[in-house]
């Protein structure tokens, strides 16, 4: 195979450029869960009449409508900044008796504090991007979302600067598995869809939206998950980023 210029020879071909989805990929959301009840105690100790624990159990609920009424508007930034998450916690509020906007403002905050610094990186993803720039590969962040919050994400956890390009579906008006926002990719990148793998964790939005753009899909399936019947076919599936170093990275 061929080795020329930048190009990595591997088993797929001569890849040039490497796009990476964010979420549950690049970014370990492990720690999210605790912000919720974090958030709700903070307020309760400022705020007496609020029940720290009601609260929580408001906000699951709100989510759960809330969430399906506004995420293809939150991915597509049809939404202000920060919206969603102030609409969530004035319901929230509401539904445990409190309508005072100053409260709800607090408790938002105080969650985009904790949220903030719930954000960490898998532990293998800074060396292997490290490997990708060290042999002369292009690299972008392909990724789902409000274009504050993921660009958020990318600051917050140094990634900017271990990246070439970040692609929002919120600023490109298109979400994966739409093939529009993997074009965005490949023009941000300068590469085809021939030369170029896009690494994610979600079968639905990665890895068909990948083949549908015909890129190479690399499933990311840190949890061992199993495909179902119907879900798509990806042309590789790695555990974690140092299987996927092994036939992107010469040795
Ligand atoms: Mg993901």
């Amino acid at each position: 195979m061929s080795t020329s210029g930048v190009g990595v020879s591997t088993t797929m071909g001569c890849v040039r450029a490497v796009s990476l989805d964010l979420d549950g990929t690049l970014l370990d959301g492990s720690g999210f869960a605790s912000t919720v009840p974090e958030a709700c105690r903070r307020v309760a100790t400022v705020v007496p009449t609020v029940d720290s624990f009601a609260l929580q159990e408001a906000n699951a609920q709100v989510w759960a409508i809330l969430w399906a009424e506004a995420e293809r508007d939150w991915t597509l930034g049809r939404l202000q900044p920060g919206a969603l998450s102030l609409e969530a916690w004035q319901r929230s509020l509401r539904a445990v008796g409190i309508s005072d906007e100053h409260v709800a403002k607090m408790v938002t905050d105080f969650h985009h504090e904790l949220t903030i610094a719930s954000y960490r990186l898998f532990e293998d993803v800074e060396s292997f991007l490290a490997q990708l720039r060290a042999h002369g590969l292009r690299t972008a962040i392909t990724t789902n979302g409000a274009s504050d919050t993921q660009r958020e994400k990318v600051s917050v956890t140094g990634l900017e600067k271990l990246v070439d390009v970040v692609v929002v579906s919120a600023e490109v008006g298109a979400a994966k598995p739409d093939e529009a926002i993997f074009v965005a990719a490949l023009d941000a990148l300068g590469s085809e869809p021939s030369d170029t793998c896009h690494i994610g964790d979600s079968l639905a939005g990665d890895i068909a939206g990948a083949l549908g753009a015909g890129l190479t899909a690399i499933w990311m399936n840190r949890t061992g998950a199993l495909r179902s019947a119907g879900d798509p076919a990806p042309h590789f599936e790695v555990a974690g980023f140092a299987e996927a170093e092994r036939f992107l990275v010469p040795g």
